[in-house]
């Protein structure tokens, strides 16, 4: 149930992005759509998908699981304030500077137990959002892609 409050909040933002975008097109250069019916679009298609998302992806951020320290198994954390290389060259080559920055924001952050000086990795609240809005973006352009592909000429 959880995950599928997850997969659907994701879809539903792409979804809305999509409508979003598209209809705020319409309203700013309209062509054979007036502007009301833009608009309207705007607000049923874009916005209200996007209301939904997010109602849907909040209890998922905010139910984050952060793990415990491996070694003593104290919840108290810090941030380990290392700068490690973050990027991957492969989802920088296909996705570009924001899919690149949002995949190296979404990877586990590195944190210091305070009891013990382990470091470990555990997701965090900002991981998880950073992973959210990367498949929004990715699904995003998939289905735009979709979209555009079976358009007649
Ligand atoms: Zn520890």
């Amino acid at each position: 149930m959880k995950t599928l409050r997850h997969l659907g909040g994701i879809l539903l933002g792409a979804v809305g992005l999509l409508f979003f975008f598209s209809s705020l097109g319409q309203i700013l250069a309209p062509t054979e759509m007036s502007r009301w019916n833009a608009l309207l679009f705007f607000v049923t298609l874009g916005c209200l998908p996007i209301l939904c998302a997010a109602a849907l992806l909040k209890r998922s951020v905010m139910s984050v699981h952060y793990r415990c320290c491996p070694e003593c198994g104290s919840a108290d954390r810090a941030p380990a304030g290392m700068m490690l290389k973050r990027g991957n060259w492969w989802v920088y080559q296909f996705g570009g500077w924001i899919i690149a920055s949002l995949w190296g924001a979404s990877r586990e952050n590195q944190v210091r137990c305070v009891r013990c000086d382990t470091l470990y990795f555990t997701e965090t609240r900002g991981t998880r959002i950073a992973g959210i809005i990367l498949w929004i973006v990715v699904l995003f352009f998939v289905i735009a892609e979709v979209l555009d592909s079976v358009q007649p000429q």
